[in-house]
């Protein structure tokens, strides 16, 4: 059993966390496309996901894809469309960096640096990612454990940052059916012995659309800190993991789903008008009985 080494200081709201929502009892939703591949895509994955409730925008410029065929991100023309579109939502931006030789041109684009699963243990970056002063995202290892996971959360703390965020993306087992499987035990222990802030991506967890909400679900009422969801405008033109990723409108229905959407004014008005009618109920009711 691992043993707790560390733990963050309390979240305060004016922190560069707290302004992510870490630490004000809501969950944080960090979302947006796998890649950033075009200027309008992004700008519609942003300001749906704004729209809906999102509290970061995500994608990724830098990618990590198991075949050198594949579609390897945009690079730094894909920081620059991901960080105008964060600043025309006024959403803080979540960008992986795979390499220490890009972290400061990555950190003078994006708010939280993302260390993906297949870096996990690149020690190097490690070090050196901490000393950048920007938010961690730290995902687990497609095959680490939790101490393992803890021990690489360690080498960024060491260097004096405790902002790190851990991110659960589902491990490599037996199972076939889902890309990878979610590990919520794993997450609830990595959370209790280290303090910081765990969420899960059930979008690489699962690899398939339609497992997204349940898991969504799952992880939150496990008590996890929010989630990270791939969403893009058209998922089936998608260049990376177009099987995972939500549609606009899927996402918004997660949001409503998880009662993360904002409520419209008329909506809010409704529900204010119910819990006062059931207010004046139960004051009827004392007063009857004499109370
Ligand atoms: C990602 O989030 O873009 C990603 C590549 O995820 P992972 O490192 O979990 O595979
Ligand atoms: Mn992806």
């Amino acid at each position: 059993m691992p043993v707790a080494r560390y733990t963050t200081k309390a979240l305060q709201p004016e922190s560069v966390m707290g302004a992510l929502g870490f630490g004000c009892g809501r969950p944080v939703m960090i979302a947006g496309p796998c890649s950033v591949e075009s200027e309008e895509q992004i700008l519609a994955a942003a300001r749906a996901v704004k729209a809906a409730g999102a509290s970061a925008l995500r994608g990724g410029a830098f990618k990590p894809r198991t075949s050198v065929r594949s579609f390897q991100g945009l690079g730094e023309e894909g920081l620059r469309l991901l960080a105008r579109a964060g600043a025309e939502t006024s959403l803080p931006v979540v960008t992986e960096v795979m390499d220490t030789a890009q972290i400061d041109l990555i950190a003078s684009y994006a708010d939280v640096l993302q260390i993906g699963s297949r870096n996990m243990q690149n020690f190097a970056l490690l070090k050196e990612i901490g000393r950048a002063g920007k938010p961690v995202l730290l995902k687990r290892g497609l095959a680490a454990t939790v101490d393992e996971w803890l021990a690489a959360a360690e080498y960024i703390t060491a260097s004096g940052n405790d902002q790190v965020i851990l991110c659960e993306r589902g491990i490599r087992t037996f199972e076939t059916s889902t890309r990878n499987t979610l590990d919520i035990s794993s997450a609830i222990l990595a959370r209790s012995l280290s303090g910081l802030p765990v969420i899960v991506d059930p979008s690489h967890a699962a690899g398939r659309r339609d497992l997204i909400a349940p898991l969504s679900r799952a992880a939150l009422a496990a008590g996890l800190d929010g989630l990270m969801v791939e969403v893009h405008p058209r998922p089936a033109e998608a260049l990376s993991d177009k099987e995972q990723q939500l549609d606009l409108d899927a996402f918004r229905a997660l949001m409503e789903e998880l009662a993360l959407a904002p409520l419209s004014p008329e909506r809010r008005l409704l529900e204010i008008e119910a819990a006062m009618r059931s207010l004046e109920a139960e004051r009827v009711g004392l007063v009857g009985r004499g109370n």
